[in-house]
């Protein structure tokens, strides 16, 4: 391409910069063996498609810009006020607005490391400087050092992504008691944990609770995530957002999958069990693992001499890989390049994640 008439216009300098997320791999044809995005393995409620499919004739109609029958069932089912809930195009569209709303260069991003890898790219795009407080092998919550950490707002992932380790109530009542900022609680994952902060909403207004239909719900590809805070909180939201943002068919497709919460309590309280299995697996197998409250596993491989580290863990990354297995390696950190995060799918996915894994440390020319 000839570039000799017109200069590529210049981004601001922050943006030129900065790097683009990387997503886990979304590979084209269905022969592969995805546990890398932690997806959902169970289809969704038939109920879904008969909401969409009614939908459809509602197309030439703009959507309800603030979602709002979906938004009072969310509140129903926390049993918040509809004033404390608002939709997103995803959870990641909700974490978007809470950055541009509550930080820039001057009001800084805090976040645990290892976390979710998305929270210091909005930060970059906003100028916002990030604090990170880093965690130790043993993953406990620091809640002190959260409080005084000076961030503007703090993304707590809970459970954590990608350790799975969930972190109590109390602790982060703990922190809501001490911190001057925003606190996000991103519960991704909860669907899948012991318990939520859900009820420490009613008192403290500093707390921002983020959820998404992707992971419990299936519903990935639909895009719709939501948070819950004081309506003050969610006022503030509702000025920054796309006045569309939440598209018709993932409007009514959400509140389907909403309706129909005892389909989904069983496919949780299955994922739940197999990740339980999978667990004893790999310890038994003397893989340290993480005890997870997600549907996925955070584990340290270990081949056949007995060796674990960054190269063992990607070198059963590339393996699997190559025989259609996906599976998520995080190579940047210390504390995360000796592990694989593992997405629970079915009792039948684990077991050829399984026989790949054997035959690995069976047969695989392992340098
Ligand atoms: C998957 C994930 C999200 C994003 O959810 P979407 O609703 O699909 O945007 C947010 N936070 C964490 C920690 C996640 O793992």
């Amino acid at each position: 391409m000839s570039r000799t008439h017109k200069n590529v216009p210049q981004a601001l300098p922050h943006i030129e910069a900065m790097a683009p997320y990387t997503p886990g791999e979304q590979p084209d044809g269905d022969d592969w063996l995805k546990l890398n995005t932690n997806e959902n393995p169970y289809p969704p409620s038939p109920r879904i498609g008969e909401a969409i499919a009614s939908e459809l004739q509602r197309l030439p109609l703009y959507p309800g810009p603030k979602s709002e029958p979906l938004r009072q069932a969310i509140a129903d089912f926390h049993r918040v006020d509809p004033a404390q809930a608002l939709v997103g195009n995803g959870s990641d569209d909700v974490l978007n607005l809470l950055i541009r709303a509550f930080s820039d260069s001057g009001a800084s991003v805090g976040m645990l490391e290892p976390g979710y890898s998305l929270y210091p790219i909005l930060a970059g795009i906003q100028k916002a400087p990030v604090r990170k407080v880093l965690c130790g092998r043993d993953m406990l919550l620091e809640t002190g050092k959260i409080a005084h950490s000076g961030a503007a707002i703090f993304f707590l992932t809970s459970p954590n992504a990608p350790t799975g380790v969930g972190y109590s109530r109390g602790q982060i009542a703990a922190i809501l008691e001490e911190f001057g900022g925003l606190l996000v609680v991103d519960e991704a994952y909860a669907a899948f944990a012991r318990e939520d902060a859900v009820p420490l909403l009613g008192k403290y207004p500093n707390l921002a609770i983020t959820r998404t239909f992707s992971k419990s719900h299936g519903l990935a590809g639909l895009r719709v995530g939501y948070v819950l805070a004081a309506p003050e909180v969610i006022e503030i939201l509702d000025r920054v957002r796309d006045s569309y943002n939440v598209n018709r068919l993932s409007q009514a497709g959400a509140l389907a999958a909403f309706g129909d919460q005892e389909y989904y309590r069983k496919i949780i309280e299955k994922i739940n069990f197999t990740r339980e299995c999978f667990y004893r697996v790999l310890r038994d197998r003397n893989w340290f693992t993480y005890p997870s409250q997600a549907n996925f596993l955070f584990t340290e491989p270990r081949n056949s001499r007995g060796e674990t580290g960054a190269e063992v863990a990607e070198n059963l990354f590339k393996y699997l890989r190559k025989r259609k297995i996906l599976v998520r390696y995080f190579g940047g950190s210390s504390l995360t390049a000796g592990f694989l995060r593992i997405s629970v799918g079915t009792d039948k996915q684990m077991n050829l994640l399984l026989e790949a894994i054997d035959s690995w440390i069976n047969h695989a020319q392992q340098k």
